[in-house]
């Protein structure tokens, strides 16, 4: 373990290093992923809540290290903010959710898309640039597309990333808080960014069905976010407890292992056939 000097001093710590050499290590291999097509992009429905008629899909990426396995996309989305690679991870992710949102279009079936960014992306003034001619090569309308954002990421740097979030918007595509509720932030800043949806976090979400504090947060959460014409996401939806209330209280859509875990394309089209033809 680590030995802390006086004065809060903290000698190299072994642990530390084998995390340092690691990230170096699968840094390489994340490159390599990314260049021969290996990162998977699975997809989440989102439905409504009244009739769990599927509206889109949140894309979320999956590495499945040569060595090591399954890697969390939160190490390597790290990984890849550290390394240079966000810009090329996010384009995997968006160029496959393109491609599929075009060929649910061509069989008249208008799903939506959605896609995380990282705040390090929006502080790349190239970006909506980028995400112009992907549309435009894919022929997707830019109303399809959601870009949802981590609320506490958002606001450690608001000044710096309006000017993105406002040309985003001007694009077309919608713009998403992720994660609402665990960044601290006061509600009324709800009014004062370009977005057009509030995805509340699971943890919240979880636990409304036993903690009233929870609850409270969720219901002031919906009617705040209805109140400014917003509409309301639920993630983490797991029990049909959590989907009652939600629902009495006005939340429109959900997403959540209730409905589907995120599944690979052609899963995703089996689920959606199970659903559509009983
Ligand atoms: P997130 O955006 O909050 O994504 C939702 C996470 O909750 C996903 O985890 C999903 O698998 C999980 N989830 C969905 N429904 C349920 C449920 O009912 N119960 C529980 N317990 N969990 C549920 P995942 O896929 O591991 O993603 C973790 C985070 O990694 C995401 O959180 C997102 O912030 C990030 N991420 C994933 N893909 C990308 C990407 O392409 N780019 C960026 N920048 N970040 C990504
Ligand atoms: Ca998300
Ligand atoms: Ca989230
Ligand atoms: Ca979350």
């Amino acid at each position: 373990s680590a030995k802390v000097l006086p004065y809060g001093v903290q000698l190299f710590h072994p642990a530390l290093e084998s995390r340092a050499v690691r990230r170096l290590g699968i840094a390489a291999d994340l490159r390599t992923a990314l260049d021969n097509g290996a990162l998977d992009v699975y997809f989440q429905p989102k439905v409504t809540l009244t009739d769990r008629h599927l509206v889109g899909v949140e894309c979320l990426a999956r590495w499945q290290h040569p060595a090591q396995g399954e890697v969390s996309p939160e190490d390597f989305v790290a990984v890849a903010e550290h390394t240079g690679q966000l810009s090329r991870l996010t384009e995997v992710v968006l160029t496959q959710g393109l491609r599929r949102c075009r060929e649910w279009a061509d069989q008249e079936r208008p799903l939506s898309i959605a896609v995380n960014l990282s705040v390090r992306t929006l502080l790349d003034s190239r970006f909506p640039d980028q995400v112009a001619s992907l549309l435009e090569q894919y022929g997707v309308a830019p109303a399809q597309v959601t870009f949802e954002i981590s609320e506490p990421g958002m606001l450690g740097d608001i000044e710096r990333v309006l000017p993105t979030l406002y040309r985003l918007r001007d694009l077309g595509v919608r713009l998403s808080v992720d994660d609402f509720g665990t960044g601290a932030s006061s509600l009324s800043y709800l009014r004062q960014w370009p977005v057009h949806e509030v995805k509340i976090d699971d943890s919240f979400v979880q636990g409304m069905a036993t903690d009233t504090g929870d609850l409270a947060i969720v219901r002031a959460v919906i009617s705040l976010a209805r109140e400014f014409g917003l509409t309301v996401v639920a993630e983490g939806v797991e029990s049909e407890l959590t989907l009652d209330l939600l629902e009495e209280m006005g939340c429109e859509i959900g997403q959540g292992y209730l409905f589907s875990r995120p599944l690979p394309y052609e899963r995703l089209e089996a689920w959606f056939s199970a659903q559509t033809e009983p």
